[in-house]
């Protein structure tokens, strides 16, 4: 069988990846989501980004998918003048309002509530926490002074987390509205937002797209602030997916408890059958070098064993020396490890019995097992919405799951999910005959060989396209 990996590569765009070639590479070494970065990228860049990876998928006979990451209430600091250091023990002032060029006596930040919002005593964390400061006063209106607990050197439009400030941003900042209409009428694939904390904040973002939006676009919650964790249960009732943003997570949590949430995380949405991505600092040392740290090789390998269905590169693949080189390293990790039997994700039979998709849900759950127990090389589904993809997919079976849909929306959207392969397939005949021209797709494309053993999941009777009810299981 072609050995093909199934957990997927999600790279995020940038000045390292946005030519023609270099994002054709990128495909062809495994990537099969693309980010779009709205903190970086302006809508002109990104309009012609979406028609270059559609062009290159038409090319390519491929089905990347389009993710479009909305900055949300991120804090950032203003223009610094060049070489600006900060030293410990020195007072700085923080200022809101007009923005200007800072130095290592003042800078602006793009909080205008700050002055109200912040305690006395209460830290600051610049770059990912590479400077610390602690604040000593505030005018309550446009100004705080701090001191300096963690110096070093201070860059242009860093990061600036708040981990014990209640934050009086809205959820959806109005550049987030803008940039989340301009995705929509983009019609890309996913739509993910930034520091959610509360479930209203990704009901608010659903329920702008709905406005907006012939086609549903699935939304994935991005984890990366306490508030977030603690009410991911909620968050999860609206989210279409959700991502360990370790980045920020780590920044506003402390480091050390990152590891353990992101297990948590993976398990509660293993638990909801939806994707879950594990972001931040994967590959972060092929920046510059050639090969990955040991750490790192661990790390990737820990997440798949975890049971991510995908990981993804940030600065590596947008900004860093070697973007091609990071995919073809984070591939063969990937490969080498998903396949193990050490990885056992615990199967327990849905329970929600009275739930509409149940007995969809009952079907999908038997495939996997039925698929997994007789060594069938395949499991294929017949979907509109493509819901039994997730649902299969999430058993995490031994075999790929093939996806047949006469829905072009989801081809690119599927590409998101663990083992998840999506082919155009319209036929609405018989079940026999769909059966067999699906089987042949999939011994055409490599997945399946003469004698092989294939799990058909279809919907009876065929032309009510309605839930699939019916497994059978064929030999090729
Ligand atoms: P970001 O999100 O790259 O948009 O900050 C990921 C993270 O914080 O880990
Ligand atoms: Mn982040």
């Amino acid at each position: 069988m072609k050995r093909i990996k199934k957990t997927k590569i999600i790279a995020t765009l940038g000045p390292s990846s946005s030519s023609s070639e270099r994002i054709e590479k990128l495909i062809k070494e495994g990537v099969d989501v693309l980010r779009i970065n709205f903190s970086h990228s302006s809508h002109k860049e990104a309009g012609i980004l979406i028609k270059e990876i559609r062009k290159l998928n038409q090319k390519l006979s491929t089905n990347t998918s389009i993710l479009a990451d909305l900055q949300g209430p991120k804090l950032r600091i203003g223009e610094i003048k060049s070489k600006v250091t900060l030293i410990v023990g020195n007072k700085i002032k923080i200022k809101t309002g007009k923005k200007f060029t800072g130095d290592d006596k003042m800078i602006f930040v793009n909080y205008q509530s700050l002055p109200s919002d912040i305690n006395i005593g209460e830290k600051i964390l610049i770059d990912d926490g590479k400077i610390i400061l602690k604040v000593l006063d505030s005018n309550t209106i446009d100004e705080i002074s701090a001191e300096i607990i963690q110096g070093g050197d201070l860059l242009s439009n860093k990061g600036f987390n708040l981990p014990n400030t209640d934050i009086s941003q809205p959820a959806l900042t109005e550049k987030d509205i803008e940039d989340a209409m301009f995705s929509a009428k983009q019609e890309v694939d996913w739509i993910a937002l930034s520091f959610v904390r509360h479930e209203s904040d990704i009901k608010s973002l659903i329920k702008l797209l709905e406005k907006n939006t012939k086609h549903r676009i699935p939304v994935i919650a991005k984890i990366e602030k306490p508030e977030g964790v603690k009410n991911i249960d909620d968050i999860m009732k609206h989210a279409s997916g959700i991502m360990v943003a370790r980045g920020d997570l780590g920044v506003e949590i402390n480091a050390a408890e990152v590891p353990l949430i992101q297990k948590k995380l993976v398990n509660k949405a293993k638990k909801a059958r939806i994707p879950v991505i594990i972001a931040t600092q994967m590959m972060e040392s092929m920046m510059d070098s050639l090969n990955p740290n040991r750490a790192e090789v661990n790390d990737v390998a820990n997440s798949v064993m975890d049971g991510a269905d995908a990981v993804m590169l940030s600065g590596e693949t947008s900004v860093g020396k070697h973007p091609v080189e990071v995919i073809q390293t984070i591939s063969k990790i990937i490969s080498k490890v998903e396949n193990s039997n050490l990885i056992s994700l615990k199967h327990k039979h849905p329970t929600d019995y009275d739930s509409e998709r149940f007995i969809t849900k009952s079907v999908c759950f038997y495939a996997a097992k039925i698929a997994n127990d007789t060594n069938a090389k395949a499991i294929s589904t017949l979907t509109n919405s493509g819901y039994t993809a997730y649902q299969i997919s999430s058993w995490r079976p031994k075999t790929h799951v093939l996806v047949f849909t006469s829905n072009r929306k989801i081809l690119t959207q599927l590409s998101l999910l663990w083992g998840v392969k999506a082919f155009y397939y319209s036929g609405t005949e018989s079940t026999d005959k769909t059966v067999e021209e699906i089987n042949k797709i999939a011994l055409e494309s490599n997945y399946l060989q003469k004698n092989d053993k294939v799990v058909n999941l279809t919907s009876m009777p065929i032309d009510k396209k309605g839930m699939v009810n019916t497994v059978r299981v064929s030999k090729i």
